[in-house]
């Protein structure tokens, strides 16, 4: 049983960075240090990913939530990777902005804004 539970771990994590190898390729991102992990345990199943810039050394990390994961299509980690990574493009805004009441809704509204354009850019391409 653990074995199985590992082997699809292993699965899902190679599934994720292939994934983010072509979305951080094609939106030219080899200028940030981008980094991928994992986290196995079954927790808010709505939280797919869980980012965290550091956009003063071009840095972020990104959590993945290995069975949110499991359960999505190629496209929709996809549609999310790419929403994660305009949460990082942005975050020098969002350091500014984070100190404004109701300022995270207006984020996280204008971060999908941009994701799905970039979506339509690239299903349409
Ligand atoms: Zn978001």
């Amino acid at each position: 049983m653990a074995q199985a539970r590992r082997e699809i771990q292993a699965e899902q994590e190679q599934r994720i960075l292939s994934i983010a190898a072509i979305i951080e390729t094609e939106m030219d991102l080899g200028w940030l240090d981008i980094v991928h992990k994992f986290d196995p345990r079954s927790g808010d199943e709505r939280v797919i990913c869980e980012t965290h810039p550091d956009w003063e050394y071009r840095q972020a990390s990104l959590l993945w939530n290995i069975e949110c994961c499991a359960a999505r299509t190629d496209e929709e980690l996809t549609d999310t990777m790419i929403h994660e990574l305009v949460h990082v493009l942005i975050d020098p805004l969002w350091s500014v902005a984070c100190k404004v009441k109701g300022a995270r809704r207006l984020n996280e509204f204008s971060v999908e804004c941009v994701a799905r354009a970039i979506s339509a850019v690239r299903r349409n391409a």
